[in-house]
This record gives C-alpha cells, sequence and structure tokens, in this order.
C-alpha cells in the first residue's frame, strides 16, 4: 500500500521568499540583477576594497555543512548560489549536526553557517544577513497518531530536538508544557520516535524532505503544519569579527535573483508524501458516506410508496365521493354536477340533450315479500344491466331509492325513447331469480333551449307518472 497514493509535493509552495529581498535589491542601486548574474562580481562597484582584499586574499571560506538539510550539498550548493559570484573561495566542511556547525562557527571550524535564524543572543557575537528564505515547520510523529490542526491538540507531548534548534525556544513561548528531549543528530529524532521515546518532533519542511526520503523513516509521517509565526527564517550567518565577509554575502544576497533561491529550495526538497496510514479512517468515511446513502435510497423508496398509497386511497376516496355504495352507478350528487355541466355543453354547442327517468315497478312488495336483501340484489342487477346497454358517453346514476336518472348527452328525445324502450324490454326479459319478472317504468324529455336543469328533471318526473299511471313497465314521454 506504501506506493498506492503517493501526493508528491514540492515544498516550494509552502515556502515563502521574504519579499524583503525584493524591495531592498531594489533600494540599493545596483545596475541590474541580470549584469550583476552575467558578469563578476569584482568588476562591479558593490564591494568596497576591505570586502576586495578578503576576496582577493588566499583565505578559503569554510561552509558549515549542517546534516539536517535535504542534501548533503545543500549547505554549500546555497552559499554557492548566493555569493558564488563575488570571487569568494568557498569550501564545504564534514557534515555536522546543527549544533556542532553553530558551536563549530563560533569556535572558527567553519566560516560561514547557512540556516541560522538570528535571534538576539546569537546577534552578540554573530552576523545576520537578511534572511532569503522562510520554510514552513511541521510535526512529524509516527503513522498511526492522528493529524493534528494545532500545537494545542499535543501540548503535554514530548518532542525529540535538535540542541540548539531555534523552533525551542519559539515554541516555549507559546506552549511552555511540550517537553524537549535533545538530540545531536536528525536520526536520533527519528530513533526516539520509532521507539516511543518521545511523541515526535519538529521541524522545517526542507529537513523533512530528507526525512522522508529516507525508506527507513517510512513509519513516520507529517502530522501537522505549524502556522507562520513558527516559520523557520534563514540567514547566512558568520562570525562577528568577519565583518566584511558577512557584508560580502549581504551584498551578494542583495543581488541575487530570489527566484533562483526558490528554484534551488524546491528542487532540494521534494517529498513523497504518504498518507496510506489513513486508509483506515477513509474507509470510515467511506462506510458512513454509503449509510447515509442507504437511508436515503430507503427513506426515498418509503415515501415514494406511501406517495402512491396516498394517490390510491385518494383516488378510491374520489371514487367513493361519486359513487353510490349498493350499485356503484354514480350518485346523485356526481349526477347533479354532470347535468350542469351537459346543459352549459348544450347552450354552447346547441347540441341536444336527454334524460330518461326509471323507477322500479311494485318495490315495496319485492321488499315485502322476499326481505331487503333481495330488494338490495334486484337494484344491483338493474343497474349493471343498465349500464352493460348504455354508451360510453351516457351516464348512469342513482336519484333516489328506487329511481335511476339516466343523461344522454347529444341525444335528441326521439332517440332517448328509442333508448329508453331497449331498456325496458332489456329488464322485463332479465332474470332477477328468485323473481319471476322485474319492469320499470320510464319517463324521458328532452332538453329545451334555455331550460333549467330542475324544469326537464321535473318534466322527466311526470312522464314517468304517466308511464306509472297508465300502467307501468311502459316509456312515456
Ligand atoms: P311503484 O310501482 O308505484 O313505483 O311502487 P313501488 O312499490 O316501487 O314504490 P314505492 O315508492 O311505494 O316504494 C319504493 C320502496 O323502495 C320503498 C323503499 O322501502 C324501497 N327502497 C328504497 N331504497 C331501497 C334500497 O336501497 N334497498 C331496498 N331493498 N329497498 C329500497
Ligand atoms: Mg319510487
Ligand atoms: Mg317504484
Amino acid at each position: 500500500m506504501i506506493n498506492a497514493v503517493r501526493i508528491i509535493f514540492a515544498l516550494i509552495s509552502l515556502m515563502v521568499l521574504n519579499a524583503d529581498n525584493q524591495s531592498i535589491a531594489q533600494e540599493v542601486e545596483l545596475s541590474s540583477n541580470q549584469d550583476f548574474q552575467e558578469s563578476h562580481l569584482e568588476t562591479t562597484e558593490i564591494f568596497n576594497s576591505a570586502e576586495k582584499a578578503l576576496i582577493h586574499s588566499n583565505r578559503v571560506f569554510k561552509v558549515c555543512n549542517v546534516i539536517q538539510q535535504a542534501s548533503n550539498d545543500a549547505s554549500i550548493g546555497i552559499v554557492n548560489l548566493i555569493a558564488g559570484k563575488s570571487g569568494l573561495k568557498l569550501e564545504a566542511t564534514e557534515l555536522l549536526p546543527w549544533g556542532d556547525a553553530l558551536e563549530g562557527l563560533n569556535a572558527g571550524k567553519c566560516d560561514i553557517l547557512p540556516w541560522a535564524t538570528k535571534t538576539l543572543e546569537r546577534s552578540q557575537f554573530m552576523n545576520f544577513t537578511r534572511p532569503y528564505v522562510r520554510i514552513k515547520r511541521v510535526v512529524v510523529a509516527k503513522k498511526e497518531e492522528p493529524y493534528i490542526r494545532d500545537l494545542d491538540e499535543v501540548s503535554d507531548r514530548v518532542f525529540a530536538m535538535l540542541r540548539n534548534n531555534y523552533a525551542v525556544t519559539q515554541i516555549r513561548k507559546t506552549h511552555p508544557n511540550i517537553e524537549f528531549v535533545y538530540v545531536d543528530t536528525v536520526q536520533d529524532e527519528i530513533d526516539y520516535i520509532q521507539q516511543n521515546k518521545v511523541y515526535g518532533t519538529i521541524v522545517s519542511l526542507y529537513s523533512a524532505a530528507n526525512l522522508f526520503n529516507n525508506e527507513k523513516v517510512r513509519e513516520l509521517k507529517v502530522v501537522g503544519v505549524l502556522p507562520s509565526i513558527y516559520d523557520d527564517i534563514a540567514s547566512l550567518a558568520t562570525r562577528k569579527e568577519d565583518s566584511a565577509l558577512h557584508s560580502i554575502l549581504e551584498k551578494s544576497l542583495i543581488a541575487t535573483n530570489p527566484r533562483l533561491i526558490d528554484e534551488f529550495m524546491s528542487e532540494g526538497a521534494v517529498v513523497s508524501y504518504d498518507p496510506d496510514v489513513d486508509y483506515q479512517k477513509y474507509w470510515q468515511v467511506a462506510i458512513g458516506v454509503v449509510l447515509v446513502l442507504l437511508i436515503l435510497i430507503w427513506w426515498n423508496r418509503y415515501l415514494k410508496n406511501l406517495n402512491a398509497q396516498l394517490k390510491e386511497s385518494q383516488s378510491k376516496l374520489e371514487l367513493l365521493s361519486v359513487t353510490d355504495s349498493l350499485t356503484s352507478v354514480f350518485n346523485r350528487l356526481k349526477m347533479d354536477e354532470v347535468f350542469t355541466q351537459e346543459i352549459e355543453k348544450s347552450k354552447r354547442y346547441h347540441s341536444p340533450l336527454s334524460v330518461i327517468m326509471l323507477d322500479v315497478d311494485y318495490f315495496k312488495k319485492i321488499n315485502d315479500e322476499f326481505g331487503h336483501n333481495v330488494g338490495d340484489n334486484v337494484l344491483k342487477k338493474i343497474a349493471e344491466t343498465i349500464q352493460a346497454k348504455l354508451r360510453t358517453n351516457d351516464y348512469l346514476g342513482r336519484w333516489g331509492g328506487e329511481e335511476f336518472l339516466i343523461i344522454c348527452p347529444s341525444t335528441n328525445v326521439t332517440k332517448a325513447q328509442l333508448v329508453a324502450e331497449k331498456l325496458r324490454t332489456t329488464l322485463a326479459k332479465t332474470d332477477f331469480a328468485p323473481l319471476k319478472r322485474v319492469t320499470a317504468s320510464f319517463g324521458v324529455a328532452g332538453w329545451e333551449n334555455q331550460e333549467t336543469q330542475e324544469s326537464l328533471i321535473s318534466r322527466a318526473d311526470s312522464a314517468l307518472y304517466r308511464a306509472k299511471d297508465s300502467g307501468r313497465n311502459r316509456v312515456c314521454c
């Protein structure tokens, strides 16, 4: 899994070159950066006689070769980049741990210490150039440690730190409870972490680059990045008495294009960053996401189902509200509504409209002789029989107890009379066992222009009355 996900990020994004370099470079009136880099510094007017004398002397200046940096040539490399063109003769010492390098400078073992942070205390016996780079500091700990957003989260932990590391002084100010164990080399820091002697270490990202490009350090990771107040701000330091050397370095730095330093630093500090330790967390998150999705899907289905059920019961209710429960044909309420609509249509389109009113003959006798249930069944059968004989655009409804109303749109009274006659004969022939025979009387009326619903119904009613009066089982108009 180690190589499964490798996010390669260059430290360039986290290193912010001190903007002062640029602005001061403009203040000091050099011919131009470009000319400066192209020609030998000696030929320019920027060095005074003491500085020129030092450059021309046989003295070889030793660069303190600090061990913890990204590569073994990083220390001599950065000094060469900044001051190489001045003509100074430069040479790297053997690799030195940071503490030894700092002490080595003061002891005269080396003359130029790169990566040095200017402090008040150090300023008493050392000169510092302006900063040439600003590097983020990071917390490095074991892979299984959770990521941190703030030093507060680890304020009770123990860190292994390089002796004389200025970061300790900085962190002490804000987090006095953090405990530090001092070691000499980065390897010691790693060992202490791996042996659980300490929680972690705080190093600059530039040093972290060296650390993580070492295969043996795969058990560690960057668990957090410190805010910029803890940045490693690096200058070139020299001994106080080497003032001419200091001013050569300072002038050279001012004349150096910051972009070149930027490039140098980022080349030396590419980290293979391997966050695979957190796969467990990713899985937890993934499982969480899947769970939420499943719940959403289930909820969605549940709502859909509920919606379908609601719709179904709604349409059932709607149907119930317009139908007669016994015969399942339209009820009187619905017939009233249909009637109003059809009269409106007829008015608008001047189309004929007829109604047929029918009433079962001697129905009381059926109830009396065979019981109410048989009577109910007779009503059901009559409704079924009539419905089967009607056209689809005719409306059948139960108007009263054993009275039915038929509305026949686009039908004149003559045609409606024929329909009624057909219904009458059909009913008379229908088997209503246990009854011998069931008949009905029909009153038919055709709609006359501007006539109201009530008037039309009442005329159908009178026709029906006449049919009854004239012997039943007949159609009257
Ligand atoms: P006519 O030939 O003059 O119409 O005589 P009829 O007996 O049919 O008329 P009447 O109006 O005297 O009686 C109708 C009976 O219908 C009275 C009532 O009890 C019965 N009835 C009304 N609604 C229902 C019902 O839903 N079920 C049953 N079984 N009987 C009903
Ligand atoms: Mg009746
Ligand atoms: Mg009747």
